[in-house]
């Protein structure tokens, strides 16, 4: 697993340190404007790779103020000073607003700072503010260094050594308000926040009629309150970018008025912090409820989440996202010449890319200018074309047209989920039992898998039937883990005997994004988890990278005996240090005999006198739970994009009669980069390593020398990995 690894790509590294090296480099990572949880994911992953590549880094703490103060504020930080900071809301090195930056002689001073201790290099994770203000100081830089100079505060030899300043910077904003990354720091924490109070609203309020109004973050940006209100499946949402339309008091008042109607004992209200009308009036929460108690009488309470929403540990997607973005803006730094505009790392898709930053900061306000100027489709447009496709899944799974303005196609559609429960499955049946009326289909449910296919437990599903799934974990129709080959006639009458003209399957091999593990605290102790996945390494590797695991061991990259020592020594080493924690991560099937209590007992023996070991196999509780606010709505999308997909094959095949076999006509629906693309079975047949029910190829393994760097081991990183700097615009992508 180190450096002399005979897998490691022979040269990578030699090439790596070539091409990048920071020996001679100082750089200052800052936080910067309002925090978010992640930010400090993001730091530790400046530090380590910073220190990794040689260079010097130093913490710039309370933000600009820090840097203008100078003194105590910047200092060098070592390997262990971000150790354990993973899982800690907030940011170590402290945020603040800073007016003395807004001026030049308080970045006169700033720049003073910094030259006293050789850095040129900058790290700034904060919002558009913080950005804009770090371009503007990379821009005055030279002037500000004539200016010392004149002064007397530095010499000529000063001013041409420290010439240029690089500036990089890394969105950490709970809102999501900043175009051109598709999630900034910090907003997956946010929804998680949301969604748990929304849960928890939805098992008290079952025991009584209630209207819930819930104010989320969000002064201009309603991302927030959108994917939330999906995720949760809210009766209406009220956003600053796309304001109701005239009359709408009335029609809400309609909406909760039928869904009472349907036995529906709860009405949820989402509203953005910053909502607005159409003529840019506000829309309180207060005002929302006014309105309900007064025309309809309801029993209404409203909820403001304020700060709650910014509390709380990061989730591993938060996590996960700062270490890659942290790492990325190390590159992107040592890589900047003079020319190199000011970047800002952003995620496309899985991708980490480079974006330059005034272009990215010019979008998010022409954002706020559209709204302004109450030109309502532009903003949506502006947001990004994930926005967009979340408002229009929104509209169409929350409003019923009523059923004489469907037409019918007289298809009927079935929806079975299969192989082992995971979270979110319930999200997907409600979006394609949802886009599926809405398209004119009659929709079946088979309940109980391939087995109750068969044995013909197959009953339509309406509108209603699937209200409230989206957060419930599980399967709600059932699924078992039986393959449908000895059931085939079974199923063929079935289908028959139902006119069953289009089947989607919900589930596979085994799916789950949850992981959970508390592991800090402890005296010098080393934990050794066991993670679900089959064969499939990802839980292991990506919850090794969310937690700050020291070795994660997967199927996927073979390990020995030497392996394991060097791992044992390594956690030894870092045990003498000030780290007094250790986390190993083992994928249940990466390998037949290097068990978990194999592991387990190599290291308690190895550890002794040193740290003491315990091991935890996680089991099924990673696929119980409530889904997380991802899978809900990635089931919820992808499940639409499925839907739609049906509907547009029964539409083809209708002039065929009624068979359609092409050979697109089985497909499997994922993402892929940026893109949700059908792929047809004939096609990942032969990507697939089906002894192992595991792709051949999987994405997520070029993140792996990201989690041993991280964890100070000499792994190797193809830099053709980390993304480049693009001038794309996001939603033309
Ligand atoms: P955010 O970064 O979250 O958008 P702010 O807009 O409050 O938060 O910006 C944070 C800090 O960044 C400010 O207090 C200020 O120090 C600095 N800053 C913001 N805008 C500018 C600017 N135009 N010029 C210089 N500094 C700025």
């Amino acid at each position: 697993m180190d450096a002399d690894d005979s897998r490691a790509p022979k040269g990578s590294l030699r090439k790596f340190l070539e091409h990048l090296s920071g020996a001679g480099k100082a750089i200052g990572v800052l936080t910067s404007g309002g925090d978010a949880q992640g930010m400090n994911a993001a730091v530790r992953a400046v530090v380590r790779m910073g220190i990794y590549v040689g260079a010097k880094v130093y913490f710039i703490y309370e933000g600009y103020q820090g840097m203008v103060d100078g003194g105590a504020n910047i200092a060098e930080a070592d390997w262990e000073s971000v150790s354990s900071i993973l899982q800690v809301g907030g940011t170590i090195i402290g945020s603040a607003r800073c007016q003395a930056f807004r001026t030049r002689e308080g970045r006169l001073k700033a720049a003073c700072n910094l030259l006293q201790r050789g850095i040129t290099n900058l790290c700034v994770i904060g919002g558009d503010g913080s950005l804009t203000g770090a371009n503007l100081f990379r821009k005055e830089w030279s002037g500000l260094l004539e200016e010392l100079a004149r002064n007397g505060q530095i010499d000529k030899e000063a001013v041409q050594k420290y010439a240029y300043l690089n500036v990089v910077g890394m969105v950490g904003s709970i809102d999501n308000d900043f175009c051109g990354t598709d999630m900034t720091i910090g907003t997956d924490s946010a929804l998680h926040r949301i969604i748990e109070v929304i849960d928890a609203i939805m098992t008290t309020a079952q025991s009584h009629q209630r209207t819930f109004v819930l104010e989320v973050m969000g002064r201009h940006c309603g991302y927030l309150a959108l994917v939330s209100a999906l995720a949760c499946g809210a009766d209406w949402v009220f956003l600053p970018e796309s304001p109701p339309e005239q009359g709408w008091e009335e029609q809400m008042c309609v909406k909760l008025s039928e869904n009472r109607a349907r036995k529906k004992r709860l009405n949820i209200i989402i509203v953005a912090e910053g909502a607005i009308d159409t003529q840019n009036k506000p829309i309180t929460s207060e005002k929302i409820k006014e309105l309900v108690v007064s025309q309809l009488g309801y029993d209404t309470r409203v909820t403001i989440l304020g700060h709650v929403q910014r509390g709380g540990t990061p989730s591993a997607f938060d996590r996960i996202l700062a270490s890659r973005m942290g790492v990325e803006a190390v590159i992107a730094l040592l890589e900047a010449t003079p020319d190199t505009p000011a970047c800002v790392v952003s995620l496309n898709g899985n991708h980490a890319v480079r974006l330059p930053l005034m272009e990215c900061v010019q979008m998010t306000q022409d954002v706020q200018k559209a709204m302004d100027e109450r030109r309502f489709q532009d903003a949506v447009r502006l947001r990004g074309r994930s926005f967009a496709g979340n408002l229009n899944t929104y509209k169409r799974l929350a409003i019923k047209l009523p059923d004489d303005q469907i037409p019918k196609t007289n298809c009927n559609v079935a929806v079975i989920n299969v192989g082992a429960p995971a979270a979110g499955m319930n999200a997907a049946v409600r979006s394609a039992v949802r886009v599926g009326i809405a398209d004119g289909h009659r929709m079946l449910a088979i309940y109980d898998g391939f087995d109750g296919f068969a044995k013909g437990q197959i009953k339509e599903i309406g509108w209603t039937d699937v209200g409230g799934w989206t957060g419930q974990g599980g399967s709600i129709l059932g699924t078992k883990r039986i393959l449908p080959g000895k059931y085939l006639e079974e199923i063929a009458t079935q289908m028959r005997t139902h006119s069953i003209n289009a089947l989607l399957i919900i589930g596979g091999f085994e799916t789950c994004d949850r992981i959970k593990q508390s592991a800090s605290g402890t005296k010098r102790r080393v934990f050794i988890i066991e993670t679900m996945g089959g064969y499939c390494g990802y839980l292991a590797n990506m919850g090794g990278l969310a937690a700050g695991a020291d070795a994660a061991y997967i199927f996927e990259e073979p390990f020995d005996i030497r392996d394991l020592q060097s791992n044992v020594e390594h956690l030894t080493e870092k045990m003498k240090t000030t780290i007094q924690r250790g986390l190993v991560l083992r994928n249940e099937s990466c390998s037949e005999n290097y068990t978990t209590d194999f592991i387990y007992q190599l290291y308690s023996e190895e550890g002794k006198g040193v740290f003491d070991c315990r091991k935890n196999v996680l089991g099924h509780m990673q696929q119980g739970g409530a889904p997380s606010p991802f899978d809900r709505n990635f089931g919820t999308k992808i499940s639409a994009r499925a839907m739609e997909w049906i509907t547009a094959k029964l539409k083809e095949a209708r002039g065929r009669g009624k068979k359609f076999t092409t050979d697109d006509s089985v497909c499997v629906l994922g993402i892929s980069k940026r893109n949700v693309i059908f792929q047809p079975v004939a096609e990942l047949k032969q990507q697939t390593d089906f002894e192992h029910r595991i792709p051949k190829e999987q994405w997520w393994l070029k993140l792996r020398p990201l989690m041993k760097i991280l964890a100070k081991y000499k792994a190797s990183y193809d830099v053709s990995d980390s993304g480049q700097l693009e001038h794309v615009q996001p939603w033309s992508v």
